[in-house]
């Protein structure tokens, strides 16, 4: 009942929310001249080459890689590390030993990899590795490499590695591997040997246990050599489309014919931090100009029962992009693919895979989700193993903002189930603070519902306490000021406090490093000298400035808003229409605060605190007062 109350005043968050997506300007944005904030940023260089020859019988596969490694620190570096992913998937490997004692095991994993016999395995070897020529030390653990240089690398300098390795695609057990439920052949993800990221922090050779990643920025030469049946979608533009086919010559052009069962398949991916592609003998191929400029590509099996969706979801995938465009920053490359594959969504370079056999809403959910990571987890790299609420969070944020959009959904709160999440979390005792890394916290649900759900009210949240077109100038200034980096949770908290004029690191410390909760709640509501006095008192530790909706007797609203003290600044009134009163600071230190409004408290038909519902208060119920 109190709920409808705040609805029938008409101050739901659906008045809100259309200023995530729409009251904003999409160009000429002033700020984009601004620098970035560091100005002793740096990141490591890769330029990869590979050639690579797979057996699609047998799915092992050989290669050879020239790494042409830049070292961009400071730093003198005496050792290197190398990601070797597809090794997690043996019995014994920490992926799978953690799988087997979580609690909450994802239910993909499990223990299938313990039961994978020789044949089903996945392994990644190196056999020989050089720098400029000469032989090197190396080390394989698990799903590291760990490499001793001959000579050290210095500052500013590139040296080339020159590495020879063969693999075996797992059995499909997750993301990667071949034969996946859907019956896709071949899932191709973090299959080849791959450089760890060396930043400011260090080295980020993190064993791999099944979950988030970070790399290192480079252009990628790569070939692919496969039975000719076979058709391949991923990252990276295709260099020979007349010998190829498949779907990728433009109209009008001929195929050459090529002699042999196989084909090579040569791409160049420019400024990437991965090479992901999917292939298999059913492909259908199809293919869409949009008009900025970028094809969008999709990869489906020729299967009567996922043609009319895979179809329809070609127009949807173009409005995503149109929006992902115009609400964070155009888009970089001129393809992205949508592969099925993998085992339900996952975000690569330039192209996604997911499964296929969905229901549309289904279909067109996971693809504008894995889209939207092109924007948040690709071209800003953020680390996702360390920050993963800043990719999985700021995703989740503008995906729902684009399936509300694109599908006609017109929630009131596009952010209504991430709220719900992280309230349930918060008030459950199992929270980790974000600052945990993806890989170490004791449960997986309580990981999913921090990166995901706390994530995305971070951004949501941020939109009450700077206001909306704040976070959406916000999220832009930050696109354009970080793209082709690795920027880290400061980097976000420093653009919207440059955006919005307020300080804000008091958000930042209490929402991603600690598990302080927010509570506020109405103490009482008093007449004196008829006139009403509201105390509110606020509970919980976390800090916030508060909005208040007083409804009167005669069906008016008036709103009341207490900026917190040491954010120095003030939102602009969010409620179109509403007369707004702006009150003296509430100093968070202070347990309790009143105001007195100028009239009898009979006048009075209800007050709330947060009328949006945009604040992630853990107890709603003390946020009301209603006359009785
Ligand atoms: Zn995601």
């Amino acid at each position: 009942m109190k709920r409808t109350f705040i609805t029938a005043i008409g101050l739901s968050v659906a008045m809100l929310s259309q200023a995530f997506a729409v009251t904003t300007p999409t160009n000429g944005n002033p700020l984009e001249t601004i620098q970035p904030n560091s100005t002793t940023y740096w990141q490591q260089h890769v330029d990869y080459k590979m050639n690579v020859d797979m057996d699609v019988k047998d799915y092992k596969y050989t290669g050879t890689q020239e790494l042409k490694y830049t070292n961009n620190s400071p730093d003198t570096l005496k050792t290197v590390f190398y990601h070797l992913f597809f090794n997690a998937f043996q019995p014994g490997s920490e992926m799978d030993v953690r799988s087997r004692t979580i609690q909450d095991p994802d239910r993909r994993v499990e223990d299938r990899i313990s039961k994978l016999s020789p044949s089903e395995i996945g392994y990644l070897k190196v056999s020989s590795l050089k720098q400029d020529g000469t032989a090197i030390e190396y080390n394989e653990e698990g799903t590291i490499l760990e490499v001793t240089l001959n000579k050290p690398i210095l500052p500013g300098q590139t040296v080339k590695f020159d590495m020879e390795f063969n693999g075996q695609v797992p059995q499909q057990i997750r993301r990667s591997g071949r034969n996946n439920a859907e019956g896709v052949a071949l899932s191709m993800t973090q299959w080849y040997p791959k450089m760890a990221e060396y930043d400011f922090e260090g080295w980020h050779a993190d064993p791999y246990i099944g979950r988030e990643f970070q790399g290192v920025w480079g252009d990628f030469d790569v070939k692919l050599t496969l039975d000719k049946e076979y058709v391949v979608g991923g990252t990276g533009y295709l260099q020979n489309p007349e010998e190829v086919g498949h779907g990728y010559l433009p109209e009008g052009t001929k195929q050459k014919k090529v002699k042999g069962k196989t084909l090579t398949w040569h791409f160049v991916a420019p400024m990437v931090h991965d090479f992901a592609w999917g292939a298999d003998p059913e492909f259908i191929h199809d293919t869409l100009e949009t008009p900025s400029g970028t094809t969008l590509h999709f990869f489906y099996k020729d299967k009567e029962e996922i043609k009319e969706n895979w179809k329809k979801l070609q127009p949807k995938t173009a409005e995503m992009l149109a929006f992902y465009n115009k609400n964070v920053g155009k888009y970089p490359y001129k393809q992205y693919s949508v592969i099925q594959g993998g085992d339900g969504g996952m975000e690569y370079a330039m192209c996604t895979l997911i499964t296929g056999e969905r229901k549309f809403g289904s279909l067109v959910g996971v693809t504008a989700h894995e889209f939207a990571h092109s924007w948040f987890q690709h071209v800003l790299a953020s680390n996702e193993s360390k920050n993963e609420w800043m990719d999985e969070g700021f995703t989740s944020f503008i995906s729902d903002l684009c399936m509300n959009q694109i599908m006609g959904e017109n929630k009131p709160n596009p952010f209504e189930g991430a709220y719900r999440g992280y309230i349930a979390l918060a008030n459950s005792g199992f929270e980790q603070p974000q600052t945990t890394h993806a890989d170490r916290y004791n449960y997986n649900r309580s990981y999913s519902i921090s990166a995901y759900s706390k994530g995305e009210v971070f951004l949501a949240q941020l939109g009450y306490v700077i206001g909306q077109d704040n976070v959406m100038k916000t999220l832009r200034k930050y696109y354009n000021d970080f793209k082709f980096k690795h920027p880290t949770p400061n980097d976000i908290m420093r653009t919207a406090e440059k955006v919005s004029g307020m300080q804000l690191d008091w958000y930042l410390t209490d929402w991603t490093k600690t598990t302080n909760t927010i509570d506020y709640g109405i103490k009482s509501v008093t007449e004196e000298d008829g006139k009403t006095k509201i105390e509110m008192e606020r509970i919980g530790l976390m800090p916030m400035p508060i909005d208040v909706m007083v409804l009167y007797k005669d069906g008016s609203a008036k709103y009341f808003y207490a900026p917190l003290r040491m954010m120095h600044g003030e939102k602009a009134n969010p409620f179109d229409g509403v007369e707004r009163t702006v009150l003296p600071d509430w100093p968070w230190a202070f347990p309790t605060y009143s105001f007195t409004i100028d009239t009898p408290k009979s006048e009075i038909v209800g007050i709330a605190v947060d009328p949006s519902g945009l604040m992630a208060d853990v107890n709603r119920e003390n946020n009301e007062y209603q006359a009785e």
